[in-house]
Parts: structure tokens; C-alpha cells; sequence
């Protein structure tokens, strides 16, 4: 009896009888898209939903994600989800400086992609004044499947980077219009 043990989300390849090939950046892509470490930068109300999502109900840990790390340096998803008042935006960018490439982020919530419903003096007007954003979420809050959908996200952009993409001019430029090094 053939039974079909291949897994949903082969990447690219060719296959025969007994052996499967692709590229090098695939497998690498697949691996991180499958194994992302969040670093939860929660500082209101939106980290609660964030903490439904870690629950057994949604459980992020079917996408692999559920290692929460709360060091920087052993992180690679930046998810902001809150309020970020300018005090903290140095704070903020800190943490991101701190985390090593390849690193993505996710900004969940109208707070911090836009300052939300705060139009205020001390509250920073979207995170990616200071730090470049790839995924927003919107919502206030958003609901926790909106959360997967924007983990999904990540992972398809963590699946499809190209190794070369953080060498490349363009990201270089990116850093430079945020001044980071
Ligand atoms: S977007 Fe809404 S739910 Fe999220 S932190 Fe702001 S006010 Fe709270």
C-alpha cells in the first residue's frame, strides 16, 4: 500500500522515486518560516489579545511560534502590540538594534501602526517612524485570528526571502533612511 507522507508545505522541487531536490534558500525559508521566536512588546490592551492567541484556543503553537523569547538577541519576530508613547520609542528601537538578522516585525493594532485613537503629544504615531514595519495589523483590538493571519504573513515572507536579501542595496537603503547600521 502507497501511503503519501509528504508534507503539505514542500517547497519547489524535483522528485523521483526515492529522492527529493531543491535549493538551499528554500529549505532555510521553510525552516524559519516554521520556527519563528516572537519577542511580545506588549504595553496595553492588545497584549491581552495577544495572550488569547498563546492560549489553547487559537494556540499559536501550531505555527511553530510558540517559543516566546524575551531576550532580543534570541528573537527574530518583533511584535509590537500597544501603545508606544515617545519615552518608549527609543526603548522600542533598542530592543529591535538588539536582535540579530534576519528579524522581522509585526505591527498589531491601530496603536502601534498609527497611534491609534491617542492623537496626542506623547504617543508616537506609528512604530515605523522608528523601525521599519512588515506586517500591520489592524484593529482595535484586533482578534486573535487576525493575529494568525499576520503570523502567516510573516512566515510566507520568511519562506520566500532570498538568503541575499539583508546584503542587498535596497535593505541597505532602508536601514540607512532609519539610520540604523
Ligand atoms: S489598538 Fe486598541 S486594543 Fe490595541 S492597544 Fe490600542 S487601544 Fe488598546
Amino acid at each position: 500500500m502507497n501511503i503519501d507522507i509528504r508534507p503539505e508545505n514542500t517547497p519547489p522541487g524535483l522528485e523521483g522515486s526515492g529522492f527529493f531536490a531543491t535549493s538551499l534558500d528554500k529549505v532555510v525559508g521553510l525552516a524559519r518560516a516554521n520556527s519563528l521566536w516572537p519577542l511580545p512588546f506588549a504595553t496595553s490592551c492588545c497584549g491581552i489579545e495577544f495572550m488569547a492567541t498563546m492560549a489553547s484556543h487559537y494556540d499559536l503553537g501550531r505555527f511553530g511560534a510558540e517559543r516566546l523569547s524575551f531576550s532580543a538577541r534570541q528573537a527574530d519576530l518583533l511584535m509590537v502590540m500597544g501603545t508606544i508613547s515617545k519615552k518608549m520609542g527609543p526603548v522600542l528601537r533598542q530592543v529591535y538594534e538588539q536582535m540579530a538578522e534576519p528579524k522581522w516585525v509585526l505591527s498589531m493594532g491601530a496603536c502601534a501602526s498609527s497611534g491609534g485613537i491617542f492623537d496626542t503629544y506623547s504617543v508616537l504615531q506609528g512604530i515605523d517612524r522608528i523601525i521599519p514595519v512588515d506586517v500591520y495589523i489592524p484593529g482595535c483590538p484586533p482578534r486573535p485570528e487576525q493575529v494568525l493571519d499576520g503570523i502567516l504573513k510573516i512566515q510566507e515572507l520568511a519562506k520566500n526571502e532570498s538568503l541575499r536579501r539583508r546584503h542587498s542595496a535596497e535593505y541597505k537603503e532602508m536601514q540607512n533612511a532609519y539610520g540604523l547600521e
